[in-house]
């Protein structure tokens, strides 16, 4: 009963309430997931103008792959994180010689394409295919732990077949993108991280975080401790041909040495699915990532590390110093960079990119 009306609430509230963007006015595949592609880690009000240029410049999959490489990144550039627009041209070009034009419909072909990851997968089958297959994110984690009382742990990774399991309980399979999407942005607007706008919330009455005043005890997020393997993403900011760096506190291997900012995860994560403030406020004042390079797996004597790296410009315009004090980062040149003490992993970074992070500029 709860969940019928639960799901039935989720979709009116969201047919009154969601905000009119063009790609959630089509069914057509292609259109969407250029949105979720460019929507990865970009605000929708940036985001929105390099959509309508992108489907301008190629209205059809085909017209993508038939493009040559640098007209595509021509009409990417700005927004920045290059390997997304190379990875849909790539894609393009196998829905085109593989598929006849025609993207696959089920999760499963989906998520065999490039750049595709399970996210991006089942939204384009549920959007654009109406296959009743559950987006698990961030904000449906949100949303059915309080309105059902979950207490397991979200960092979990065992936890992800739970809620995928209550989603595809709860989804309407005549409705599954606009239950899909409903959710999702519910937790984007009302049932927000910190203050949820329950008073607005049209689950308020089957929720139990709301009548239990638990908002702020669910979702359980117990990140784990360390295990043998560990999953790095690096923050790697560059001003006026600087790079932003960091001295390492406390005991440990690396105790003194400099690195950029670090995000620890608990698995490998998607760019998209990164949670964190810092990055997220980074994007706020309308930086762009510029480049992603991931490293091969780093071994150590008792653990192994997988990293990545992103490379963000801090833009102009901006008075960025509070903000690196604030996260105890420090702008250094090349030539100072070369003599501060740094762990392996930094200077393979480095090295593997000295031609491309270019510190002259
Ligand atoms: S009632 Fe409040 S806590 Fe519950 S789903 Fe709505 S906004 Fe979130």
């Amino acid at each position: 009963m709860i969940h019928k009306q639960f799901t039935s609430n989720i979709i009116s509230w969201y047919y009154s309430n969601k905000r009119a963007l063009p790609w959630r006015e089509t069914t057509n595949p292609y259109f969407i997931w250029i949105s979720e592609i460019i929507l990865q880690q970009t605000r929708v009000s940036q985001g929105l103008p390099y959509y309508q240029k992108f489907v301008a410049a190629f209205p059809t999959v085909q017209d993508l792959a038939n493009a040559n490489e640098q007209d595509v990144l021509s009409v990417w550039q700005g927004l920045g994180y290059y390997s997304r627009a190379r990875n849909m041209h790539k894609c393009a070009k196998v829905i085109s010689a593989e598929f006849n034009n025609a993207f696959p419909e089920s999760f499963e072909k989906l998520l065999k394409l490039p750049g595709i990851g399970p996210y991006t997968a089942a939204a384009i089958s549920s959007l654009a295919f109406s296959n009743p297959t559950p987006v698990v994110d961030g904000n449906v984690y949100r949303v059915l732990a309080r309105v059902f009382g979950i207490e397991n742990n979200i960092a979990d990774a065992k936890s992800f077949k739970l809620f995928f399991d209550l989603s595809a309980k709860l989804i309407d399979p005549k409705e599954p993108g606009t239950y899909n999407q409903g959710v999702m942005e519910l937790g984007a607007t009302v049932c927000s991280p910190q203050n949820p706008d329950c008073a607005y919330c049209p689950v308020e009455e089957v929720c139990f975080a709301r009548t239990n005043k638990k908002q702020k005890e669910l979702p359980v997020k117990i990140k784990k401790k360390r295990n043998t393997n560990r999953y790095f993403t690096y923050l790697v900011l560059k001003q006026n041909g600087k790079l932003a760096m960091i001295k390492r506190e406390g005991k440990g291997i690396w105790e003194g040495m400099y690195e950029f900012y670090l995000i620890e995860n608990e698995a490998q994560t998607e760019i998209n699915e990164i949670s964190s403030s810092v990055l997220s406020h980074l994007l706020e004042k309308g930086c762009v990532i510029e480049q992603e390079e991931q490293l091969p797996k780093h071994i150590l004597s008792h653990q192994t590390l997988y990293s990545s790296f992103i490379k963000i410009n801090l833009k102009t315009g901006n008075d960025w110093n509070k903000f690196l004090a604030e996260n105890g980062l420090v702008l250094y040149s090349q030539m100072e960079i070369e003599a501060l003490p740094k762990p392996v992993l930094i200077t393979n970074y480095l090295n593997s990119v000295s031609k491309s992070i270019n510190l002259q500029d």
